[in-house]
């Protein structure tokens, strides 16, 4: 395991590293708490060990600071182990109420040192375990299942944060609204489960347009997400007017250009999408207000005609 070893003493350090490598671990140092803390954040080790007395931070304000920089983290709680010359009870109690799991007097024996790395490995192990367990269950909360597209809760706190930033940097923001077009006698038509298969192939082409275009942009703040139903959101932060408006038209010309068949839907006989775009130069008041008008467009190019991409262009705050 990787182990975060704290020590200021030069020779306490000759002797602990070399059992910690014999042992089959990779040590990283730490000369003090205020390095371990950087090294900590860097490197996600499994296991700190740590001098309690250190010049510049000692050993139990650096195991307060880890702990709060793991709140901050997607890993699991880190052990933290005091190593000190003076085992005392008063010791022990301080070095828990500081955030550590155990300690260990620099004297302990090689056995004992040994036996307690192997403890702390299968630990580590488990934390691991757990921290992909942890990234598998947020992925899955955090898409659609039919579509594998960001789903509507993960939407809302993704465009919340990114309306937010540009409102802070003042920066420009677009919105899309997308619906597919008389899905309904699809599903009518060809059955509910080629209506699944037809949303996937449209939330595809929708992925791939947004994706080539945050390719072209070179960044990749831009994604889309299922919104609900048949209806789908692409949200563009840093998007100039112009942008939202390619991209909108991009998007209708995508899906009509995979060409599912689709009898019903009027004359092109294959599936459509409408969609409707706001724009705000500088992002400012609330996201609620660019979806709104953003769904506007989206009425408005349904009654224009759908297969076809509707913008608002405001200069004003909406
Ligand atoms: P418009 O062009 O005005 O949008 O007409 P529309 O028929 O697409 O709109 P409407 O809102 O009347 O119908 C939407 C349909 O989308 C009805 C609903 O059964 C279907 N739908 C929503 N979610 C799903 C889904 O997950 N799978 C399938 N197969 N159909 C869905
Ligand atoms: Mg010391
Ligand atoms: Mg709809
Ligand atoms: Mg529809």
């Amino acid at each position: 395991m990787k182990i975060l070893y704290v020590e200021d003493s030069a020779a306490a350090v000759l002797v602990m590293r070399r059992r910690l490598s014999n042992f089959g671990h990779d040590v990283i140092l730490a000369k003090n708490g205020q390095e371990a803390v950087q090294m900590f954040r860097l490197q996600a080790p499994d296991l700190v060990l740590m001098d309690i007395e250190m010049p510049v931070m000692n050993g139990f304000e650096a195991a307060s600071r880890i702990r709060a920089v793991e709140a901050t983290q997607s890993w699991a709680w880190t052990p933290i182990i005091f190593l000190t010359a003076s085992d005392t009870e008063e010791n022990l109690i301080t070095a828990i109420e500081a955030g550590g799991d155990d300690f260990i007097a620099k004297t302990v024996t090689e056995p004992v040192l040994h036996a307690k790395m192997k403890a702390m490995t299968r630990i580590a192990a488990l934390r691991r375990g757990l921290t992909l367990a942890n990234q598998k269950l947020e992925a899955l909360a955090s898409s659609d299942g039919l579509t594998g597209l960001c789903n509507r809760r993960s939407m809302d706190t993704r465009v919340d944060a990114s309306f937010g930033d540009a409102v802070q940097l003042q920066q420009p923001f677009g919105l899309l609204m997308i619906d597919i077009d008389n899905f309904k006698k699809y599903n009518d038509h060809y059955g509910h489960l080629q209506g699944d298969d037809c949303l996937r192939s449209v939330a595809r082409a929708i992925a791939a347009t947004v994706e080539a275009d945050n390719a072209k942009i070179g960044n990749h703040a831009a994604f889309a997400a299922r919104y609900g139903g048949e209806e789908f959101a692409v949200v563009l932060p840093m998007a100039s007017a112009e942008r939202t408006a390619i991209v909108a038209h991009a998007l209708v010309d995508a899906v009509h250009g995979i060409a599912i068949a689709h009898e019903k839907n009027a004359d092109w006989g294959r599936v459509t999408i409408s969609a409707g775009g706001a724009h705000l130069p500088m992002a400012s008041g609330s996201i609620a207000n660019l979806f709104r008008a953003a769904d506007t467009c989206l009425y408005q190019a349904k009654e224009r005609g759908r297969n076809r991409a509707e913008l608002l262009h405001q200069t004003l705050p909406l």
